[in-house]
């Protein structure tokens, strides 16, 4: 079962009893869940095991700095009607469900998913179909929120349908943690309701540890990619869980030992009560360094900063090259040797 409540937190030793007042004072603002598949993967053993401290709330939730805001990413300045974000011309995301199988601590939507939440209604949904093939300039549609694998494959299957029956769609891209979180559910029918004639499906998993790529996990993501869905990675650079050069290099090679392309390594948003979490981008950039001396250009991330506000995602460096006068450049190997280009 998965575990909803601080009470059960405490029978299952996931936290002490004398934590349960400040467990319950953060579920009640935060939502909370752990699926077994990520119980299982609990150290409890291990004061600050990487994967409870993404899953088992903190009372340093409580703790909001000034610079955090409940829309970190600019989400609303962007989006013109319920469950559709249009920030770049040619994609928008298409928020379905706002519900997740997991809660994680650091979530950059913590504000808008949880339990009762409501998912788009079937006028809602009409709507943002509407909308999407109301713009032509609209190539990929991303389906996000929420984790939309926790839709039925029917649910998944119809809507599917819906988006890539939409003559300029060419792409549908899924962003989810289920295969990790919840690999049982990555059944036949989920596979096939994930491909919809006329537009390509990709599938963006989100793990941020390499232990959450366990056999099962990577047995969901095989059954994936040989059901023809390419996979990217995401993954979010958090203090304590996979700040280290070490476990992010294991993090990226164990996607692409599971044909998962390492796509985005998020600078961690200015989401509320998350500074716990958060790096400066100093040391994100000294990280990426290290990975480009350590793996090949297939297991590379791009470190990615959204510009608070609403401004979009921007490579978050570091710089290797720094232009000097008309042509010339001076450049930078990755043991910090300068060149002149
Ligand atoms: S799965 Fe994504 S949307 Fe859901 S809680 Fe985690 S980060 Fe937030």
């Amino acid at each position: 079962m998965t575990i909803r409540l601080p009470s059960e937190l405490v029978a299952d030793g996931f936290a002490p009893p004398e934590k349960l007042a400040d467990l319950a004072r953060v579920a009640e603002r935060y939502a909370l869940a752990i699926t077994p598949a990520l119980a299982g993967l609990i150290d409890r053993s291990q004061p600050g095991d990487p994967i409870a401290r993404q899953f088992v709330p903190d009372i340093a939730e409580l703790t909001t700095t000034p610079d955090e805001r409940a829309d970190p990413i600019g989400d609303n300045a962007h989006s013109p009607l319920e469950g559709i974000v249009h920030r770049y011309p040619d994609r928008v995301l298409l928020k379905l469900v706002n519900v997740c199988a997991v809660y994680c601590r650091f979530c950059f939507r913590r504000e808008m998913v949880g339990p009762g939440r409501k998912a788009l209604s079937v006028h809602q949904l009409d709507a943002a179909l509407g909308y999407i093939a109301a713009h032509p300039e609209i190539w990929e549609v991303i389906l996000t929120g929420g984790d939309p694998l926790v839709l039925s494959a029917r649910r998944l299957g119809e809507v599917m349908k819906r988006i890539a029956a939409v003559a300029h769609v060419k792409i549908v891209r899924l962003h989810t943690r289920v295969p990790v979180v919840s690999p049982e559910k990555v059944t036949p029918p989920l596979l096939r309701a994930l491909k919809a004639r006329g537009a390509a499906t990709y599938v963006a998993l989100h793990a941020n540890h390499p232990r959450e790529l366990t056999a099962a996990a990577r047995a969901a993501c095989a059954r994936m990619v040989d059901a023809g869905i390419p996979m990217v990675s995401q993954s979010v650079l958090l203090r304590g869980v996979n700040d280290d050069a070490q476990t992010l290099d294991a993090l990226m090679r164990a996607f692409v030992e599971c044909r998962i392309k390492p796509y985005y390594l998020h600078h961690a948003d200015l989401a509320p009560g998350t500074s716990h979490f958060r790096t400066t981008i100093a040391e994100g950039q000294a990280l990426m360094r290290a990975l480009r001396a350590r793996l090949s250009g297939l297991a590379q991330p791009a470190y990615v900063l959204d510009i608070p506000g609403g401004y979009g995602k921007v490579p978050a460096g570091p710089q290797y090259v720094d232009m000097c006068g008309e042509a010339g450049a001076v450049v930078e190997d990755i043991a910090a040797t300068k060149h002149r280009y």
